[in-house]
């Protein structure tokens, strides 16, 4: 069995960790769809697809799941939306999300759907760290080992400071 799971992963954290670890125990393959793949270099994007590619690589190094993460661009129309994903992926027969507009689309398109239980959520969320990385805090209890490493490798905090900044 092979599913699909996205996101925007910026950055990739514990959360998103958790979660495919849950998800793993039921499948033999997932798909990581990296969502809004043509963004970067800005404040609710900062890094780009093939960074974030990096950081699911080496975060899910220490786990025996087998994955393919495809960069996915956005497109301004729901309506095709599981077609133009479909075409980019290898094929998945479930999708695991707790986005009501991602399980709409795909049930709509006759695929199983299921909702992975969160996982701290209060304390694991992308925007969450973004703003503590812009605001000086720590943010590296928040994400694997290996995503800090990524980010320190190409200055990611700077970059996102630098970006989130005023031309004033
Ligand atoms: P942002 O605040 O930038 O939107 P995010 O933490 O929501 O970041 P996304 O990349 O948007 O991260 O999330 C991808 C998917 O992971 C979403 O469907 C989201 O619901 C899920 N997710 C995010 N954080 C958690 C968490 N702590 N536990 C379980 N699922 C999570
Ligand atoms: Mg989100």
């Amino acid at each position: 069995k092979r599913a699909f799971y996205i996101g925007r992963f910026q950055p990739f954290h514990k959360g998103h960790y958790s979660v495919i670890k849950t998800i793993g125990k039921d499948i033999d393959e997932l798909v990581i769809g990296v969502g809004s793949a043509q963004r970067s270099h800005e404040t609710p994007n900062p890094f780009t697809a093939g960074e974030r590619i990096m950081m699911i690589r080496h975060s899910l190094a220490d786990t025996d799941i087998k994955h393919y993460a495809v960069p996915i661009d956005d497109i301004q129309q729901n309506a095709v939306w599981v077609s133009y994903v479909t075409a980019r992926t290898p094929p998945f027969d479930i999708v695991y999300s707790n986005n009501p507009l991602i399980l709409e689309l795909f049930e709509e398109a006759g695929i199983e759907t299921k909702q992975p239980p969160m996982y701290h959520r209060e304390k694991y969320s992308g925007t969450l760290i973004r703003e503590k990385m812009i605001a000086g805090e720590e943010w590296e209890q928040f994400v694997p080992e290996s995503v800090t490493e990524v980010i320190e490798e190409i200055d990611g905090v700077r970059r996102l400071k630098h970006v989130s900044g005023s031309d004033q």
